[in-house]
């Protein structure tokens, strides 16, 4: 019963989040108009707006014109209640459940902004850093596993780690390797995770990222010299930290 409940209240947020970030970035109000195809501007009815389901029986495109809907919000469909039930399945309804199923509604919020735009402002990653106040609050009250000078090492050896690389990256290519917007999300995630943990995340992170990045150049998708967006990766390192250790 639990379970059903989580994932329904996954899928209905993560249609939220792609609603939410098509709107913000044009500029759209997020009540009105009611949800529509960006193509025929046709309104939407009830069934084209079922998460997942509607994807899979109009095979990917709009009900009226055809138009193909971009598969970036099936994945954040099918991800975020997946995420939610497993991390239930896991821990339990719990305090790190809601700081866990937070952090990762957001970034996958901040995922799509990344791949859309390769924009993300200060007001943007504020989010992050709201996560991060609840797990300081929770550290006050003596309800974390870690001391906070635990998550403070973290935060030191996660943005230790990536200016690092960052500073490799530079010497070796001549060329920023990452947004200003990717860079300020480090030390909130970082603290999130303290020492061993934001290691893995950066290291599950990177392998995903290079992974398909690979993937994509060699099957000719994108071209070699496209600027991939930090934030989809980082993600995949914090789901597959939070469900596997
Ligand atoms: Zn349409």
């Amino acid at each position: 019963m639990t379970e059903t409940f989580i994932i329904l209240v996954g899928l209905c947020i993560a249609s939220f989040i792609g609603s939410l970030s098509y709107r913000m970035q044009r500029g759209i109000s997020i009540v009105r108009p009611r949800s529509y195809c960006p193509e025929c501007k046709k309104t939407l009815g009830i069934l084209d707006l079922i998460p997942v389901i509607s994807y899979l029986l109009l095979k990917g495109r709009c009900r009226y014109c055809g138009a193909r809907i971009q598969i970036k919000y099936f994945i954040i469909e099918v991800l975020t209640p997946l995420f939610y039930f497993l991390l239930y399945i896991k821990i339990g309804i719990s305090q790190s459940f809601f700081l866990y199923a937070y952090l990762f509604t957001v970034m996958l919020y901040l995922s799509l902004l990344d791949i859309d735009t390769g924009r993300i402002g200060p007001w943007d990653i504020a989010s992050v850093y709201v996560g991060d106040l609840a797990l300081v609050w929770l550290l006050f009250s003596k309800n974390s596993s870690h001391p906070l000078s635990y998550h403070l090492f973290g935060l030191l050896i996660g943005v230790g780690l990536v200016a690092a690389s960052f500073g490799i990256i530079l010497i070796i290519k001549q060329k920023v390797p990452m947004g200003a917007g990717d860079l300020m999300i480090i030390p909130a995630v970082s603290f999130y995770f303290g020492v061993r943990e934001v290691i893995r995340v950066l290291i599950f992170g990177s392998a995903t990222g290079v992974l398909i990045s690979a993937v994509l150049v060699l099957s000719r998708i994108v071209k070699r010299e496209h600027k991939f967006p930090m934030i989809p990766y980082l993600t995949a390192g914090v789901m597959i930290e939070v469900l596997l250790f």
